[in-house]
């Protein structure tokens, strides 16, 4: 079954052969999937387009259509043990990550927006026209390729799955070569909730299969979630074929800036989740510190405290908090990473190396003594390593708020702080999609997620998505002679 490509509600042989996806912990192949030629993205892009069009779906009431995202939901409840495991085997993250982030959170998903369904609204436009009635429709975008990354391939593939279909699109969807299973599952259940032929069609392949649904001239619309480099190429392969809609959720570099008053102790708690969630492998991780000299001390030392205190092992382990990076190459940039920054100079507090032999363990690192212009400040590591940095003066918010944001990204910041003046004035001058004020970054399905800068282009969740899988017609109604 995993081999095969979902096409107009059927499960067929890809072409292009089979790619086989491994258990980062232990390093053996889990499964092989089948691997998407073109020859199979244009069978998709037609099921998608034929489903786009017919009656089954375009005229579904959409109390009906609610319903399906709701049964939807259910299903993944109903198989939520059986999905966390296979998310913490393809991808690694421990079971306690899988269980109530990616599983928990991509049923959830799908219910807020099978709640949106039946509240899609046009407005009526006062125009300046007699006897014409002016309003508007918020109409599906058409066939839309959902590509996304291997950090977290349930949830993120809810962020987009759950809101396209909602608003009345049909998707293709080509998960992360590193991580496919959870999403064929996810197809599965989707039709077992009774979507018709052809609204879900899932390719597999690797960056290839992507470029090829990009590329497509039938394709309306692109939502890409995974590294800045491809978000730019997106852009430019599609600008240069059919002008489609596109949404991107790109890379960051998120800052956390730690005031003289903060609490050091939740500051640390807070920084050590928002630091090490999923090993890093995190698009909002709190990366670049920003500490008050006067508290340095401290922070670094009880960072490092915490972070080598944490267990590091198998996500399958049922007290494992940290586990393995996705792939071989990925623990290769990682440990790239952190030789450069000790080149440059930062000092090694604790970590700093591959852990084992066997699966892509990595130390969780601590650098203090970082500077702004070192690589391990500017570029995103997404890795357990994170890099301390110093400030002298909490009168000078101009000047932190110009480090904050001396970054091509733009994704997430956080604020520690007792004083709301400075809070509010921080979250203000960062320019970021999310400021996160003493507590580490979680995204919530009612609020809009989404890069500044080279973090992105649009908003996901919330209303925001409604948007995003929506595009505006306005009609006009003429009734004088
Ligand atoms: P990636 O860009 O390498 O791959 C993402 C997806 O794009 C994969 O499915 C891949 O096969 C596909 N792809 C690769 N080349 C392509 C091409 N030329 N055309 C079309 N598709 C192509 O990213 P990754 O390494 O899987 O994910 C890590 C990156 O994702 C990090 O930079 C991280 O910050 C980012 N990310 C961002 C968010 C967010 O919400 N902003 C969330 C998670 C991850």
């Amino acid at each position: 079954m995993t081999t095969k490509l979902f096409i107009n509600g059927e499960w067929t042989s890809a072409t292009g052969g089979s790619i086989a996806t491994l258990n980062p912990a232990t390093e053996e192949i889990l499964d092989d999937v089948g691997f998407a030629s073109t020859v199979d993205v244009d069978a998709a892009v037609d099921a998608a387009r034929a489903a786009f069009n017919s009656t089954a779906w375009r005229d579904l009431l959409p109390v009906a259509r609610a319903r399906l995202l709701f049964r939807l939901a259910d299903l993944i409840e109903a198989h939520a043990d059986e999905l966390a495991e296979l998310e913490t085997r393809d991808q690694g993250q421990p079971l306690g990550v899988s269980r109530t982030i990616s599983v928990a959170g991509a049923a959830e998903h799908f219910r807020y927006y099978a709640g949106w369904v039946t509240k899609i609204e046009g407005r009526t436009s006062p125009i300046s026209f007699p006897d014409t009635h002016h309003y508007t429709r918020r109409e599906p975008i058409g066939v839309c390729a959902l590509i996304t990354p291997w950090n977290f391939p349930l949830m993120i593939l809810a962020w987009k799955l759950a809101p396209a279909l909602a608003t009345g699109n049909t998707v293709v969807i080509k998960p992360a070569e590193q991580t496919p299973l959870t999403a064929i599952r996810l197809v599965e259940l989707a039709a077992e909730a009774g979507f018709p032929a052809g609204v879900v069609n899932l390719v597999t392949g690797d960056g290839s299969t992507g470029q090829a649904l990009v590329d497509h001239p039938h394709v309306d619309k692109v939502s890409f979630t995974g590294s800045t480099a491809v978000g730019r190429s997106i852009v430019a392969g599609s600008a240069a074929s059919n002008l489609k809609k596109i949404t991107l959720e790109l890379g960051g570099k998120a800052p956390s800036i730690i005031t003289a008053d903060a609490d050091i102790d939740a500051a640390v708690g807070g920084n050590l989740a928002g630091g090490m969630l999923n090993s890093g492998q995190v698009c909002a991780a709190y990366t670049r510190f920003y500490v008050n000299k006067k508290r340095e001390a401290e922070f670094v030392e009880k960072m490092a405290a915490g972070v080598s205190g944490m267990k590091l092992g198998a996500g399958m382990d049922p007290a494992t908090q940290l586990g393995p990076l996705v792939s071989q190459r990925h623990l290769d940039h990682v440990e790239r990473m952190v030789t450069v920054g000790r080149a440059e100079g930062a000092e090694l507090v604790t970590g700093g190396s591959r852990s084992g032999d066997v699966g892509y363990f990595f130390q969780p690192t601590v650098f203090a003594g970082v500077r702004d212009d070192m690589a391990i400040a500017t570029d995103e590591v997404f890795g357990p390593v994170l890099s301390i940095m110093s400030y002298d003066d909490d009168d000078d918010l101009q000047d932190l708020i110009n480090r904050a944001n001396d970054t091509d990204y733009g994704l997430a910041a956080t604020v520690w702080t007792k004083d709301l003046e400075k809070a509010h004035r921080l979250a203000n001058g960062i320019r970021a999609g999310a400021i996160f004020v003493n507590m580490p970054p979680v995204p919530d399905m009612a609020a809009p997620w989404g890069g500044f800068k080279t973090s992105g282009w649009g908003n996901e969740m919330g209303p925001y998505s409604i948007d995003a899988y929506t595009q505006v017609k306005g009609v006009w109604m003429h009734y004088g002679n």
